[in-house]
């Protein structure tokens, strides 16, 4: 599932080829892909003639602002890419949106539906859960005595608390795994538990491990549901340290890596690193 590494990506991919550039036109091909717009035909309609200002991202949502007080939202959902092709190249398979500009087409490729987009009025935007998204947790994180106050007494384990976009957004499955191993922290443990120096050892995990994943284009699983927009595949995979290594030695002490289901989802942690 893209997280902030692989969204930012995206973001960086889609820039050059939006950024100041006007659409022609943009057709959605399945409803179920506008989520969050108040009738279906705004899509297009908002869209259609407006220039892109610029392109923000805040978590796993990509921000287009538009000419007029609009923002175009873009969300990847579970299995969404996003790819730049010239008029005419060949589709790929469940290429539900397309938006044309003069020269290119973002074609926001999406197997399993989960992603969505919608363009917004800024009243419709800050009426909209996107007005609650936690702070960025790259460009955002919150200080360490902030991220103690808001996890003081709550009861889910930290790697739930960690892919709450409430209190941080962009964390996924993924890193959060990742982050908690870097932190040395198991990821059952209670988030009101944490002394305050494992929640510094977190909050100073989160962003090497994020920035990490950015450097190497995101993590491209091996379904390549996740692909860069210019159709590469993200690199990072190798390099991960625990997530989806179950059995496999801990590349720091050696202990077979442990899967867990935590709030039904996967987590995957060394029992002996991380306490
Ligand atoms: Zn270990």
């Amino acid at each position: 599932m893209p997280e902030l590494p692989e969204v930012e990506t995206t973001r960086r991919g889609l820039e050059p080829h939006l950024k100041g550039r006007r659409i022609v036109e943009a057709e959605s091909r399945r409803p179920r892909m506008l989520r969050r717009q108040p009738r279906e035909r705004d899509f297009a309609d908002r869209l259609r003639g407006r220039r892109v200002l610029g392109l923000r991202r805040r978590g796993k949502f990509i921000f287009a602002d538009l000419e007029g007080d609009l923002t175009w939202v873009m969300h990847l959902g579970m299995s969404g890419r996003m790819q730049v092709a010239d008029p005419g190249e060949t589709e790929a398979p469940h290429t539900n949106v397309v938006v044309r500009t003069s020269d290119k087409e973002i074609r926001f490729v999406d197997p399993r539906t989960f992603g969505f987009m919608s363009v917004l009025t800024h009243e419709e935007f800050d009426e909209s859960p996107l007005a609650r998204l936690g702070p960025d947790a790259l460009t955002e994180l919150p200080r360490s005595r902030e991220l103690a106050t808001r996890l003081a007494g709550r009861r889910p384990a930290i790697k739930t608390l960690l892919l709450d976009q409430r209190l941080v957004a962009g964390i996924g499955n993924i890193y959060a795994d990742e982050v908690l191993f870097r932190a040395r922290v198991a990821p059952h443990r209670e988030g009101g538990s944490l002394t305050s120096r494992e929640v510094s050892a977190i909050r100073a995990a989160i962003r090497p491990v994020l920035e990490a994943g950015l450097k190497y284009g995101g993590t491209s699983l091996s379904d390549l549901a996740y692909l860069l927009p210019d159709g590469r595949a993200g690199q990072y995979v190798s390099r991960l340290k625990v997530y989806g290594r179950e059995d496999a030695p801990c590349r720091r002490c050696g202990t077979p890596i442990r899967r867990s289901v935590i709030t039904q989802r996967s987590s995957y942690w060394c029992p002996t690193c991380q306490t």
